[in-house]
């Protein structure tokens, strides 16, 4: 019997009439996930995702490094199938984990049985396995409390399976069962990892990028949709907006005060955001924003944001130190396309000393200056739809 891959499930365990639709989300972002890697039967069954390759031609190295990215898993493992008998099972312990047994200086052995017919217990099955493999690796101690290798055998409905030690899944929720959001993503650092984590909590994406042109370079945006693609590992498939920015920032200059800038081009931002979200029947926004980390990302200047969309803005990276934010940038494989060196088009137009204080009324007052709904009725004119897919 061929190897293949067990996903456990996570949070679905807490949530019982949501479970249906759970599992049917992830098993349907399971199977579009695999579809690079060859013909895998992918089934579920008591709290279990089985992956079973169905020919030669699958990659099965493949297809484990794809299973942990996606959400709603909270460990996977790769295992091998055998006839359900004490026999069977304990030779393919010895030659499937030989490896790691001869590696391991303490072991002991996990059996679960939910085959009822099966005629040893649990317990019998461990002490039965636990016991020929001390025989056959001498130098190897028993340790039941913090062994150093593991080995599962788990008995199930049509055979028994014997696993080495799971590695984390993703987590989260599987994507589409928390509804759609419209994410703003800029070409740094933040904004990718915001995205994967509401990603993570079952949300359907939608990404909005706002350019400049000319003062942003044709280099900007590609390296925002080399972003996206790069997400898609994690998030599934994405449309991208991208949307002109430059008359806005412009009559933005030409009209408001200086230090009102960026407060006022983040107002411009959360509108169009919630104009595309309505669009696409999303329910939130989504930054990259974080308390503290620049003037524009105080409690007040968010507060002049929120006050310009009548929609949640989902901040996940409020409360998060930088350090923490780059080591989850790296972990998702952005990083390095983020610290690309091009203009982002908040950084072209970045006021000398911006408000850091500013009070929502004064800047409603200011933006009295701009007509507001043609200019946005503009830029969504020209919204450029760019579809992402995950390529594998
Ligand atoms: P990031 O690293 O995500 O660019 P940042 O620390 O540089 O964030 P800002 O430039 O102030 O912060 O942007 C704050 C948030 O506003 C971003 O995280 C992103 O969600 C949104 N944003 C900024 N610029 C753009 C843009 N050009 N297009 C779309 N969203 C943007
Ligand atoms: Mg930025």
């Amino acid at each position: 019997m061929q190897e293949m891959i067990l996903c456990k499930l996570g949070e679905v365990v807490l949530k019982g009439l949501n479970r249906n639709t759970f599992e049917n989300k992830l098993l349907a972002n399971t199977r579009r996930r695999l579809k690079s890697c060859g013909n895998f039967k992918v089934v579920s069954r008591q709290s279990t995702v089985y992956v079973e390759p169905q020919d030669e031609n699958c990659d099965l190295e493949a297809a484990f490094a794809c299973v942990q990215q996606v959400f709603g898993y909270v460990a996977v493992s790769r295992a091998k199938p055998c006839e359900k008998t004490k026999e069977a099972i304990l030779e393919t312990a010895k030659t499937y984990l030989a490896e790691e047994l001869r590696r391991a200086r303490t072991f002991k052995v996990e059996s679960k049985r939910s085959d009822k017919q099966f005629p040893l217990s649990s317990i019998q099955l461990s002490q039965y396995v636990g016991g020929e493999l001390h025989e056959s690796f001498p130098h190897l101690q028993v340790d039941v409390h913090d062994p150093e290798l593991t080995v599962h055998v788990e008995v199930r409905e049509t055979c028994a399976y014997v696993h080495a030690p799971a590695v984390p899944g993703a987590g989260g929720l599987p994507i589409g069962m928390g509804g759609t959001a419209v994410s703003l993503l800029s070409g740094g650092i933040d904004s990718p990892v915001s995205s994967y984590m509401i990603a993570k909590r079952g949300v359907q994406l939608e990404m909005v990028h706002f350019f400049s042109p000319p003062y942003t370079s044709p280099e900007a945006k590609e390296k925002v949709l080399q972003l996206a693609r790069e997400l898609t590992s994690w998030c599934g498939r994405m449309t991208v907006h991208v949307i002109p920015f430059t008359l806005i920032q412009e009559e933005i200059r030409r009209r408001c005060p200086e230090e009102y800038f960026t407060l006022i081009m983040r107002r411009f931002m959360m509108r169009i955001a919630q104009q595309v979200a309505q669009r696409v029947g999303a329910h939130a926004l989504v930054t990259g924003e974080c308390l503290g980390q620049v003037a524009s990302q105080t409690m007040e200047a968010l507060a002049v944001s929120d006050d310009a969309t009548d929609m949640p803005v989902l901040r996940p990276l409020i409360g998060m130190d930088k350090e923490e934010i780059v080591r989850i940038s790296r972990h998702i494989g952005t990083f390095n396309t983020s610290i690309l060196p091009f203009e982002d088009c908040c950084t072209v137009f970045t006021p000398r000393h911006p408000r850091t204080h500013p009070v929502v009324a004064d800047v409603r007052e200011l933006e009295k200056a701009l007509d507001i709904d043609a200019l946005i009725e503009q830029a969504m004119a020209e919204d450029e739809i760019i579809h992402v897919r995950y390529e594998g």
